[in-house]
């Protein structure tokens, strides 16, 4: 595959205006050109100490604040003000709440790339991934393992873990948890083919993320699914810090089942309404078993009262209660914008800016003695790059974050940063690289 780098296109680009690619007038020159620009006034972009907009890296952990979003609730509001009970069949903007989430689940769908009737919009990640495993992970004398990846982000650890020994086997054995190789950071894809295929008699359920949270590496769904399934394992994806991030096509892929949270990459705020995802293959299989509330009850006879569980089709049965009409509200808000922007051109878009951050960083990153350990090829990460500092993070964080640049920080020393192209600008990425050479270069000549 000859694919060219984003920076190679940049590199063309700042030819052509005849600018310097490291220059500011480059940087907003780019922003001039950006269809997707004007996407930024529809969030809430934090200040920094100065008044000025913050450069805000953080759409990784916590998505901004979609306007859109401040107006929904608000009409939420006027109308449980106005009308009480009333509001959950007569709205006069049109969501009743008793159906609120059908305004997120066909869009929902689109940002992962599965039918409407393989989404369900509901509870919270952690919660949903054990729902999940209850229906998927249904381990046997010969067949009881789960192959994940050895630094998965801690709550699917204890998730796997609980589930295993709520089964009654032992974590120690029955979990295969893959680890890159010696001096490298993340997984190559080969060795997950590999560990598939030397227990894959034994493993019930392959769990790995889409985006791996820490590395930001983008992991191969479909060739993973592809190797589960050949030895006749499940294959289960968090998509966490996928959705929204990359393009997902998690039907076509054949993957069994899939959940995230909204309120990384999808900015439906804090603590926000999660998203699963079932493959309609599954929506008749008996063999699943399932643990279900009255709201996965088919939604014409749900409020009949009956005794008898009449299944909604689809992922929707996996619901449990009435979901909360705020938090869908500001997903709503946030999945317009999307559907202003599309999934292709975001990532079209992300691609440059991670690319260009990556640029701008390269000298630093020499003269410093950091390491990305986030995969250089554009096709093994989404637009978080996460960087190993030479020093205790703690000595230049705050700085960092005084100057006016909000990304995160992993002890002892990892910073992620993750330009997101629905309102991070290519200015937002030159003045990151300008912070951080600035406030590395004082903490060196201090410590020096
Ligand atoms: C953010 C994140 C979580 C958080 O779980 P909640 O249940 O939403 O608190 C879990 N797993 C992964 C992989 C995450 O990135």
């Amino acid at each position: 595959m000859c694919s060219s780098l984003p920076i190679d296109s940049l590199q063309s680009v700042a030819q052509e205006m005849g600018v310097d690619v490291r220059s500011k007038a480059f940087a907003r020159e780019m922003d001039a050109r950006d269809k997707l620009a004007p996407l930024r006034d529809e969030f809430a972009i934090p200040k920094a100490q100065d008044g000025n907009d913050a450069v805000y890296l953080c759409g990784n952990s916590l998505g901004l604040l979609p306007k859109r979003a401040q107006t929904l609730v608000a009409e939420e509001f006027q109308v449980w003000a106005e009308s009480g009970v009333i509001g959950h069949h007569q709205h006069r903007h049109g969501r009743p709440w008793v159906t609120i989430d059908e305004q997120v689940v066909g869009k929902s769908a689109t940002i992962v790339g599965a039918k409407p009737a393989e989404v369900a919009v509901m509870g919270t990640l952690t919660a949903n991934l054990h729902f999940l495993m209850v229906s998927f992970y249904r381990p046997t004398a010969q067949r009881y393992k789960i192959l994940l990846e050895k630094r998965a982000f801690p709550s699917d650890t204890y998730a796997v873990k609980s589930q295993i020994q709520f089964h009654g086997y032992d974590p120690t054995t029955a979990m295969v948890a893959l680890e890159p190789r010696e001096g490298e950071y993340t997984l190559r894809h080969e060795d997950i083919l590999a560990a598939i295929e030397e227990h894959g008699d034994e493993i019930a359920l392959v769990l790995f993320p889409g985006v791996q949270y820490y590395t930001g590496q983008l992991f191969d769904i479909q060739g993973i699914t592809e190797a589960a399934h050949r030895k006749g394992c499940y294959a289960g994806f968090d998509l966490a810090h996928a959705a929204g991030n990359v393009p997902l096509r998690l039907h076509d892929w054949q993957v069994d089942f899939a959940c995230w949270c909204s309120y990384k990459y999808l900015n439906s705020g804090p603590g926000s309404i999660a998203g699963i995802f079932v493959h309609e293959q599954h929506f008749d299989n008996p063999a699943l078993p399932r643990l279900t509330g009255w709201w996965g009850h088919e939604k014409t006879t749900r409020f009949d009262m009956s005794d008898e569980f009449t299944p909604s089709p689809g992922a929707a049965v996996y619901q449990h209660s009435n979901p909360s009409v705020l938090n869908t509200v500001c997903l709503l808000g946030s999945l317009q914008v999307f559907e202003r922007a599309g999934m292709e051109q975001l990532r079209e878009k992300s691609l440059l800016l991670t690319g260009y951050l990556e640029f701008l960083l390269q000298d630093l990153v020499q003269k410093f003695n950091m390491k990305i350990i986030t995969p250089r090829s554009p096709s093994e990460r989404g637009c978080q790059l996460s960087i190993l500092l030479d020093c205790d993070v703690d000595t230049v964080f705050p700085q960092m974050m005084a100057a006016g640049l909000i990304c995160d920080e992993r002890k002892p020393n990892c910073i992620r940063l993750g330009p997101t192209p629905l309102y991070n600008s290519f200015t937002d990425v030159h003045r990151a690289a300008e912070i951080i050479c600035r406030v590395m270069t004082a903490a060196s000549a201090k410590s020096a």
